[in-house]
């Protein structure tokens, strides 16, 4: 039974039998994770309690070699896209919640759809993130299926269209998976939100989400009825991180070994201040920045093959701290309310948004910006639509082969990307970048192969992709 992977005990006796770890042991666990091949749970709760500033330097400098090793400079970027804010849980963090009185509701009909499809297509962005409330009666599966068709078929005036959608929503039942087995979407994701079970009672007293198991059991139920790729993530803030990073680890191990396939991703938000949702002010287990970076490191030491996704929920000059150390996937321009691209920004659109945001640039800020610190802003979708995906895309990315089509592909979509979407300034620092980069390529054949696809997309060719 999928009850006892998160075996709350040990993870306590674990938090408070390392709490004063050795330096010696510190470095021993940093030299481990160097080899790339993951660590024990153990280890990792060893250093979640290093408090020693050079101890915290080393664990970052790790993180940072290992980060470079397999994910190289680039980072993947995408938009959350909203269909509804319709909910009928109460989680206390979150302005949806259905006791939310004042928030102004929408669903978005298909034609709302479309346009708000082609605003983030205007951005330049290929990869949406779907998400809705959970509401049966307002946003049923079917409207959701019939959503996710009508992303796919919009065409933007440069002929772009979204090529992966990511999907986050509610917990499925078996025959939804099943219907979703079909529907050729990307990464799968839930949240557990906290891995604490008595904290999770208390931040969702009703509704079908208070059932903690069943949440649990999310991914465990995906991959067994067609799903390839999942994604777990902690809602920081809502208990110690300590326990949440370990709860995250347990869950990675516990998918690894049932399926071959851990999670393909790790989402880490923490809370950020909501309408009329007591939980997400005063928190008494605010997350500090510190602690942030902190086991952000640790998590890419932890399992180094994961991808890590950071949103916008935390600040622009956090981001980029957090960039250098393991963060492998960005959103950017993002909006929290349905329509919210659509929309000009008024008041109202706070009113109708599930959380305020605090790294509010444009897309095409963020980009120049992410150049401008030298990582390669990547549109690449090429994974999943070559079937790269589940354990063959772990046993590519293990050997640390994927980066041979990571990095090109990267390198492909800003060409496009500078081409049919970056102004002059941004076009200019993105060339110079691309020039760069290619000579880094790992070998010769990848060399050329890149530069012909590059030529190719000037003459006025995309979708490029190896
Ligand atoms: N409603 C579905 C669910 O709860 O699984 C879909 C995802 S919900 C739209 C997206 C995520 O937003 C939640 O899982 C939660 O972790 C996060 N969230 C909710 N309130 C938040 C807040 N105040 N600050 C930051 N993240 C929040
Ligand atoms: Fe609804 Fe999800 Fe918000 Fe909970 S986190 S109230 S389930 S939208």
């Amino acid at each position: 039974m999928t009850e006892h992977f998160i075996d709350e005990k040990k993870i306590f006796e674990l938090i408070e039998n390392h709490s004063e770890p050795a330096k010696e042991k510190v470095r021993e666990i940093l030299t481990k994770a160097i080899e790339m091949n993951g660590l024990d749970i153990e280890d990792v709760a060893v250093l979640l309690n290093i408090k020693d500033q050079d101890l915290m330097q080393e664990l970052f400098d790790t993180a940072f070699k290992i980060k470079n090793e397999i994910y190289g400079n680039r980072l993947v970027l995408f938009a959350p896209l909203y269909l509804s804010n319709y909910c009928s849980n109460n989680c206390l963090y979150c302005g949806f919640r259905a006791d939310n009185t004042e928030i102004a509701r929408r669903i978005l009909t298909m034609d709302e759809l479309k346009e708000e499809t082609l605003e983030i297509l205007r951005q330049g962005h290929k990869r949406v993130l779907m998400l809705m409330g959970e509401n049966h009666k307002k946003s049923p599966f079917d409207y959701f299926l019939e959503s996710i068709d009508t992303v796919y078929s919009v065409k933007d005036e440069k002929g772009s269209n979204i090529r992966r959608i990511n999907i986050e929503i509610a917990p499925l039942t078996v025959d939804e998976f099943k219907l979703l087995a079909d529907v050729p979407i990307g990464t799968y994701t839930v949240f557990q939100e906290t891995y604490h079970q008595d904290t999770y009672k208390k931040m969702h007293p009703t509704g079908k989400k208070a059932d903690y198991l069943w949440r649990l059991e999310t991914m465990d139920r995906a991959l067994e009825n067609g799903m390839h790729d999942v994604g777990i993530g902690a809602l920081f803030g809502l208990f110690d991180y300590r326990f949440e990073v370990l709860g995250l680890i347990s869950h990675a191990k516990h998918l690894d070994e049932k399926y071959n396939v851990g999670p393909h991703t790790i989402s880490i938000p923490r809370i950020n201040p909501a309408q009329n949702a007591p939980a997400s002010y005063n928190l008494v287990h605010e997350v500090t920045d510190e602690e942030f970076l902190k086991l952000v490191a640790i998590l890419r030491c932890a399992v180094p093959y994961t991808g890590m996704i950071l949103s916008t929920r935390e600040s622009e000059k956090l981001r980029t701290q957090l960039f250098n150390l393991g963060i492998s996937q960005i959103s950017a321009g993002s909006k929290t309310n349905p329509g919210g691209y659509k929309q000009a920004i008024t008041d109202e659109e706070f009113d109708s948004a599930q959380f305020s945001l605090n790294d509010c640039r444009t897309s095409g800020e963020i980009i120049q910006d992410v150049i401008r610190q030298g990582f390669v802003p990547s549109f690449c979708t090429a994974c999943y639509r070559l079937g790269r995906v589940g354990a063959d895309f772990m046993d590519l990315a293990k050997p640390g082969l994927i980066k041979c089509h990571c990095q090109p592909n990267a390198l492909t979509t800003l060409k496009e990307y500078l081409i049919d979407y970056a102004d002059d300034e941004t076009k200019k620092m993105g060339e110079e970048l691309i020039q760069k980069e290619l000579a880094l390529l790992p070998n010769e054949l990848v060399q050329r192969k890149t530069t012909d696809f590059l030529l190719k997309i000037e003459k006025g060719e995309r979708d490029l992709y190896m």
